[in-house]
């Protein structure tokens, strides 16, 4: 298995980075916990490695970026993820907040649309020791195969909620899902009471890359 660096010193800036999420609001301690836990260094290059603890999103290549530590942290508060959920992350990017999920117990299936990310993130996690389900192609629709979910995280900036991933949800399942224009999209919390009932919250903007695909932008 592939051992890399975590100095004193990345520790010590994890423990402030958990300290400043703290401060913008996060609460849960084992969200808090997986952060502290998870070297966000791994995840990047060696150019930019200097910067894996600030509170930034960061470039991974083919256009795609490692979200801002409070907006991974802020996602999977709303997911309320528990110890053997089955989660559909869309959106693998570099491997980053699917390893959040499985530190958290999940049963973690990720799904990413461009191939160099997807082949390039599976084989990393894999080397890591880390065990996700990978899958390639266009999430927007979610993974029929693999449903039903108790938990789907949407990384990407939806135009619409698509109809599918609500369909692929267990009863009392939570989707999680940033809507909006290509710029800025409301957060969003979608509960599945039952096949007809959903209840939904909003929460503040952010700025995605845009989920693209069949639901998504085109
Ligand atoms: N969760 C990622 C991480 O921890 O690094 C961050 C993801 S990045 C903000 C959004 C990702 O969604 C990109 O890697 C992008 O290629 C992917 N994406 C966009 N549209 C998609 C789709 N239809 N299906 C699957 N992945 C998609």
């Amino acid at each position: 298995m592939l051992k890399l660096d975590d100095s004193y010193r990345h520790k010590g800036q994890r423990k402030e980075l958990v300290k400043t999420l703290s401060k913008k609001g996060i609460k849960d301690e084992a969200v808090l916990n997986a952060i502290n836990t998870l070297p966000r260094h791994f995840f990047f290059d060696t150019a930019l490695g200097s910067h894996a603890y600030e509170d930034k999103a960061f470039p991974i290549g083919e256009g795609q970026t490692i979200s801002q530590p409070y907006t991974v942290a802020f996602q999977t508060e709303l997911l309320q993820v528990k110890p053997g959920d089955k989660v559909l992350e869309i959106g693998t990017g570099s491997g980053y907040q699917g390893s959040i999920l499985h530190i958290l117990g999940a049963e973690v299936h990720t799904i990413e649309y461009q191939k160099k990310l997807y082949d390039r993130t599976r084989k990393f996690l894999t080397k890591l020791g880390i065990n996700l389900h990978f899958y390639f192609g266009d999430g927007s629709q979610g993974l029929p195969s693999q449903a039903p979910f108790d938990k789907i995280l949407v990384t990407a900036g939806a135009p619409i909620v698509p109809n599918s991933l609500l369909k692929q949800l267990k009863i009392g399942g939570i989707l999680v899902i940033p809507v909006g224009d290509r710029k800025t999209q409301k957060m969003l919390r979608l509960t599945k009471k039952t096949t007809t009932k959903i209840i939904k919250e909003e929460f503040a903007n952010f700025a995605f890359v845009p989920l693209l695909g069949a639901d998504g932008w085109r």
